[in-house]
Parts: structure tokens; C-alpha cells; sequence
């Protein structure tokens, strides 16, 4: 059903056909629904004024009154310019236009008062505002003082004249013929429980504030809309599936008692097992469990996900755990092997280099339920891998599975769907995971082994080579192994290549006796296989490396990390890097290294590693740098594109969104309720217009 809102942009008073395609083309607007969520991104205040002596030219934007003493023409040709001397009781400063002078000059006149609005800028000892906007006082009397939108544009949009006066113009035309056909979108008691305006009202003052307190509900309640209906289709996917999946009840606890009772390798931190915990109550409920477990690097969440598998198999069921990559698939074998043969358990490894004989007996002792735990690559979800009764699934993600690739584990049991466990290192703002991870149940580990000592870490310049080799020295002296890390970015993948071979060289030259390994993506598995082994047998003691170790090895005695170019990498992804050290008894480093030329977010980045080890901190930080939709890289960043809420901004209003959906969920999970129509029809014409919501489902 078409409604006003799904009306062509075209047919708005001043577009026409010619500028409905380029507003298309630059703005993706398509109808006067996109045109009235064109939010601007912010506001000149027109309601303070400045007196001239308290102007400067770090101001974005000034408003001053008063009166222009006399014109001056200077220059010649290009140069020609006509200068207003322009005075207040407190100082003068100068008006100049480059453009339009004869129109200036029949308009504009000395000795009368005008109010001034423009840039200022410093020439010298001169303060200078250049084609400012002029109005007379009197003709400014009524409109008082006001918020004036200022919209996104393109270079495009305004070559062809089509700049923030025209937005303005379109948007005040199509709020006077829309006006009457604005729905409330949001039930009246919410409204009254949150203190929200109506959506008309919050339309009007997001584009034409009639005060600061009214942009201000404008926003909020915008924002508040946006958020609750993303929060409200999430919640209601979880509940949806709690209600259809039913899960496989996990409560024999034999062979788990024995493991905590002969073979546990140390004390688990009260995290472990407060997220053990959860994670016990979730597969013994009956439903089907989807649970996100965060943790920073070297938290510790091999062990739970061990444990909990240790649940499942006490019922005779399987288990799987699926890594994205190949090295960090063959840490996992490795890790879990080690507890798996003190219990007796049988595990194997399946990857893109299994061996078809390997395979095939593989696929035989799975589907007769004879293997317990598999571990493996997206290899996993191939169609050929058939278990006898999946009854979980760890995933192991870092952002790289996409939602098919998970969902497809999900469904290798053909009746009951297993109990599924994502896990993450990297670890995510709440407001994040709040919309990231919305429709799953999320538990923390955030806390560390006893005993670790935190990683020291420095920023160091290039220039000081030789002090950071004289360092290596000391540390491989002293019998420590080294990683050092290249940038390896896609675009310019040949030119990283050469910057690692080149870095490999120096290193092998200043390292003459010292035995060293490297490491990236162009390397065959099997020969990425055999120099990880020699550095974690402890051969080699430097391994010169890409970002291919950022998610795999586990070497205690690697010590000192180095990171190279230091502010090509992103905050999180330092984190990650760093955490590769500070995992046995010694004291660890992290040092990053760049050359003198960094930008303003570069140091904040640095500065933030240096400052603190806490995972949390530092994605929040990065979330306040980047944005949501970097962060998570654009696979996901769907799910994130929002029209004027801001998930490093807005959590509190977020948390206040989530618990209104949850509690109208938990009230009317169906939402047949007449009070509620108004919400499920909103919801339907979202789904129209907003894809890949369903993420896991
Ligand atoms: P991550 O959360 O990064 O996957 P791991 O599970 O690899 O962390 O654990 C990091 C290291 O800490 C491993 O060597 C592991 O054996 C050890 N570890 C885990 N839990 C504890 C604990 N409670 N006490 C001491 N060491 C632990
Ligand atoms: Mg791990």
C-alpha cells in the first residue's frame, strides 16, 4: 500500500525530474519519506549574539550586530574585492565580497544597523568575515533567534547549485504538505512513560528548531523511535525462537565432576565460573540456548567452552567448534586436545587441508557418533559433515563468520537444533552488542588470571632502531622469543609484502646468530604450519609476521611484541596483537613503533594502548574514534546504519529503548493487543525497507 510518504521525490515543488536524480544518485533519496529523514547533521545557532571584540577565528560561525561605516574598492582584475568597515560599541572588524559587489552595494548601506552571520577568519591583525549573510535589524525582529539546519551535501550536489539553502527550501515545502499525513509511530502511554513529543512535532524541530529544548525532544525522541524498533524486532527474534526452538536438555554432570575433580589445570577466576554458570542454566532449560561469550584475549575461554562441552558429551551428545581461521583451528585442537585426552575424549581436527582418506573415516565416526568433539574451519558446514546429535556449537567468530555460515551450524541437527555458544575476543561496547548481538543472551569474562603481569607498552619512533635491537638482544638473551608485526592491508598488498620481506632482511642482518621464522597469508598451509611450529618449539626466536598471528598462537614464552607502522593498524586490532604476549610468568612488552608523521586520531590511538591493557576501554575508545560501522567492518554494518541514533553517544537512551521493547514484549509477546496495532504495522513497513535484520535466524 503506497502511502504519501512513498511519493517520488520528483513530484515535490522544486525538484523535477533532473534533480530527483541527482538527489538520488547522492543522497539515495527516492521519495519525501528519505527527504524527511534527511536529518541535519547540525545547526547554526542564529539565537546568540557576539559582541566584535569577543570574535575570533577559531569560531566556526559568528552573529554580531551593528553598522557598516563606509565601502572600500581594493585590488584590481581577480583580485578586486569590495571591503564594509563594520562597527560595534566594543571594536570594528571588515565585511569583504569577491562576488556580486554591485548587487552589495544597492543593497547594503552605511550607517544603517544590520545583523551580521559568517565565518571569521584572521588576516594579520584583521578579523575579516567574507560573504556573510546581511539582514537588516528590524527584518529580524520576529524571526528573534533560531537553529538553522545544515544538511550533508556532495561536491556533486553542489556544483549544480543544489546546496544547503535548497535542502532548506525542499524540506520547509514538503513539511507544509506533509504535515497532516504524519502518523504517530509510537503508543501514547509510551510516549508519556519516556516524556517524548510527538513524531509531528519531533519532525518540525529536527529540521526547524523553534528552540534548543525543542531540537533537543526533536532528537530524543527520534533517536529513542529508532532505537526501540530495532531493540523491539530483536527481542522479539529471540523470544520467537525460544518459543519454536525447543532445546536439548543437558543435566548429567558425571564426567564433568570427574574432570573438575582430577584433572582441572588450575583455579578458574570467579568469571569462569559465573558465565560456566550461565551457560549451565541455559542448556538445562529446555530451550534452545544462543549465548554470546566476550572475554578479552587471554581471559580464558577455552576452559569454559571445554567445560560446557564436557555438559553435552555426559549426555552422550556432540560437540563442534568452528574457528575462522586454519592456524587458529589447529590452537583449538591442540589446546582441547590436551584435556580431551586426560578425559579420554576423542577429538579431531577438520580443515580445507584434510586429506580425503583422513576425511572420509572422519565423516564415518561422526555420523555413528563415535567422535565427540570436532574442531575445525567453515570446513564444518559443508554438506558432507553429518553428525549423529550436534549438541553444541561453539563458534569461535572475531567477525569473520557471516550469518549464513553460522546459521548453516546451527542447522545440522535435522529435529532439534543444538545449543549454540559465539564467542568473541574482541571485546564490544555494551551498546554494540546490545544491537550487534541484540537477539542473543551475552556473558562477560571480565576479569583475568591471578598472577598475570600487565603488558608494558611503549611508542617508540623509528629513528630509534638501534635502542629497540639493543632491547631485542637483552630479551632473546635472556632466553625470550619475539614476534614482530607488518601491516598487511588489502588494497596495497604487494607494496606490505615488500615492506615485510624488506623488514624480515634488516632483521636477519642485525640478528646475524639469531634463528628467525616469518609468517603471512601468501605462505602454503603446510609451510605457514612448519615455521609456527619452529617458534613455538622455540627454534626460531623471532618471528617477523603479518596479521595472520593476530587470532591464532598461544607461545608463553613469546615476550616482546613489536608492532611496525604502528598507526596503520586499528585500535582493536593493537589490542588483539598485544594480547599474543603476556601469556606465561615473565614480564611482557608491546612496543609500537612508527615514524614522526601521525595524525591526531593515529596518537589518540597510541596513546590509548600505552595508557591501558582493559579490552573494554579500549573498544569503546575505538568505538568514539570510528564509528560503529568500521568497527565491526561492513559485513555487519547493515545492521548498524542508523539514521540519527549514535551507539558511541546514545546508550543510555539505547538501554532505555531495549527495556520499553522488553517489557511491551514481555506483556504482548504476540503484539495482538489494540494498543499495540499501531506498532506491529510500523514494524511491518520497516521490514520493507530495512534488509538483513535477521541475522542468526
Ligand atoms: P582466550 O580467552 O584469549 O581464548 P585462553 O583460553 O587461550 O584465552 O587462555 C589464555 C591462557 O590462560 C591459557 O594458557 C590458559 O591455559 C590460561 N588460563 C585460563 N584460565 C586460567 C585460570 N583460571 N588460571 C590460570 N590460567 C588460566
Ligand atoms: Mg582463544
Amino acid at each position: 500500500m503506497a502511502t504519501f510518504f512513498d511519493t517520488s521525490i520528483e513530484f515535490l515543488k522544486g525538484v523535477g525530474p533532473q534533480r530527483a536524480v541527482l538527489l538520488q544518485k547522492e543522497l539515495k533519496i527516492f521519495t519525501y519519506g528519505d527527504l524527511i529523514q534527511q536529518y541535519p547533521f547540525r545547526y547554526e545557532d542564529r539565537t546568540q549574539f557576539y559582541t566584535i571584540k569577543e570574535v575570533n577565528e577559531t569560531m566556526p560561525h559568528v552573529q554580531i550586530k551593528g553598522k557598516i561605516l563606509r565601502f572600500e574598492m581594493i585590488g584590481g582584475g581577480r583580485k578586486k574585492r569590495l571591503v564594509a568597515y563594520f562597527k560595534d560599541s566594543t571594536g570594528e572588524l571588515e565585511l569583504v565580497w569577491f562576488q556580486g559587489i554591485n548587487w552589495v552595494l544597492s543593497k547594503i548601506k552605511p550607517g544603517i544597523e544590520y545583523t551580521v552571520f559568517g565565518k571569521p577568519n584572521r588576516y594579520g591583525r584583521t578579523i575579516s568575515i567574507a560573504h556573510p549573510e546581511v539582514e537588516p535589524v528590524t527584518d529580524n525582529k520576529e524571526k528573534k533567534g533560531f537553529l538553522q539546519p545544515v544538511y550533508p551535501l556532495t561536491e556533486k550536489l553542489r556544483s549544480k547549485y543544489l546546496d544547503n539553502k535548497f535542502l532548506v527550501k525542499l524540506q520547509r515545502e514538503l513539511l507544509t504538505i506533509a504535515i497532516n499525513h504524519i502518523r504517530e509511530t509510537l503508543p501514547e502511554d509510551l510516549l508519556k512513560k519516556q516524556r517524548l513529543i510527538s513524531k509531528k512535532e519531533a519532525l518540525i524541530n529536527i529540521h526547524f528548531p523553534q528552540s534548543h529544548q525543542l531540537l533537543a525532544a526533536a532528537q530524543e525522541r527520534l533517536k529513542f523511535e529508532e532505537l526501540f524498533y530495532i531493540q523491539l524486532r530483536l527481542i522479539k527474534m529471540k523470544l520467537v525462537r525460544q518459543e519454536k526452538f525447543k532445546g536439548i536438555v543437558f543435566n548429567d554432570a558425571t564426567i564433568l565432576t570427574q574432570f573438575y575433580e582430577e584433572h582441572l589445570p588450575f583455579p578458574l577466576t570467579g568469571a569462569q565460573k559465573r558465565v560456566i554458570k550461565e551457560i549451565y542454566a541455559d542448556m538445562k532449560s529446555g530451550k534452545q540456548m544462543n549465548r554470546l561469550l566476550q572475554g578479552d584475549v587471554g581471559s580464558g575461554k577455552t576452559i569454559v567452552a571445554f567445560i560446557c562441552m564436557l555438559l553435552v558429551i555426559g549426555s552422550d551428545a556432540q560437540v563442534a567448534l568452528m574457528a575462522p581461521t586454519e592456524i587458529l583451528a589447529q590452537q583449538h585442537y591442540t589446546n582441547l586436545k590436551k584435556y580431551a585426552d586426560l578425559m579420554g575424549l576423542s577429538i579431531s581436527l577438520l580443515t580445507g587441508s584434510t586429506k580425503k582418506k583422513a576425511r572420509t573415516e572422519l565423516h564415518y565416526r561422526l555420523e555413528t557418533g563415535e567422535l565427540k568433539i570436532l574442531i575445525g574451519t567453515h570446513a564444518l558446514i559443508e554438506d558432507g559433515v553429518k553428525f549423529n546429535r550436534l549438541g553444541l556449537a561453539v563458534i569461535d567468530e572475531q567477525h569473520r563468520f557471516g550469518v549464513a555460515q553460522r546459521s548453516k551450524l546451527w542447522q545440522k541437527n535435522k529435529n532439534v537444533y543444538p545449543h549454540v555458544l559465539v564467542m568473541t575476543a574482541t571485546p564490544i561496547p555494551r551498546t554494540l552488542a546490545m544491537t550487534l548481538y541484540g537477539d542473543l543472551e551475552i556473558s562477560t569474562i571480565d576479569e583475568l588470571p591471578k598472577g598475570r603481569k600487565p603488558i608494558k607498552t611503549t611508542h617508540q619512533y623509528d629513528s630509534h632502531r638501534l635502542q629497540i635491537n639493543e632491547f631485542m638482544r637483552q630479551q632473546i638473551a635472556a632466553g625470550r622469543q619475539i614476534y614482530i608485526v607488518y601491516p598487511l592491508i588489502e588494497e596495497s598488498e604487494k607494496l606490505d609484502l615488500k615492506h615485510l620481506m624488506d623488514g624480515y632482511e634488516s632483521v636477519a642482518r642485525a640478528f646475524p646468530e639469531v634463528p628467525i621464522s616469518i609468517l603471512h597469508g601468501k605462505m602454503k598451509p603446510d609451510a605457514k604450519e612448519f615455521e609456527m611450529g619452529r617458534f613455538v618449539k622455540g627454534e626460531t626466536k623471532i618471528m617477523v609476521a603479518t596479521t595472520v598471528i593476530e587470532v591464532g598462537v598461544d607461545v608463553p614464552n613469546a615476550s616482546v611484541m613489536i608492532i611496525e607502522s604502528a598507526e596503520r593498524f586499528g585500535l582493536s586490532q593493537l589490542h588483539q596483537l598485544r594480547g599474543r604476549v603476556g601469556r606465561g610468568a615473565e614480564q611482557s612488552y608491546c612496543i609500537l613503533v612508527t615514524d614522526y608523521k601521525l595524525s591526531a586520531d593515529s596518537k589518540t590511538r597510541l596513546n590509548t594502548m600505552v595508557k591501558t591493557n582493559n579490552g573494554f576501554e579500549i573498544a569503546e575508545t575505538d568505538l568514539k574514534l570510528r564509528g560503529p560501522g568500521d568497527l565491526m567492518g561492513t559485513q555487519q554494518s547493515g545492521a548498524l546504519d542508523l539514521l540519527i541514533a549514535d551507539l558511541s553517544k546514545d546508550g543510555l537512551l539505547l538501554q532505555q529503548a531495549r527495556d520499553a521493547a522488553k517489557a511491551l514484549l514481555e506483556a504482548d509477546p504476540g503484539l495482538e493487543k489494540a494498543e499495540n496495532k499501531l506498532i506491529k504495522a510500523q514494524i511491518e513497513s520497516l521490514r520493507k525497507t530495512v534488509v538483513n535484520w535477521s541475522r542468526i535466524s
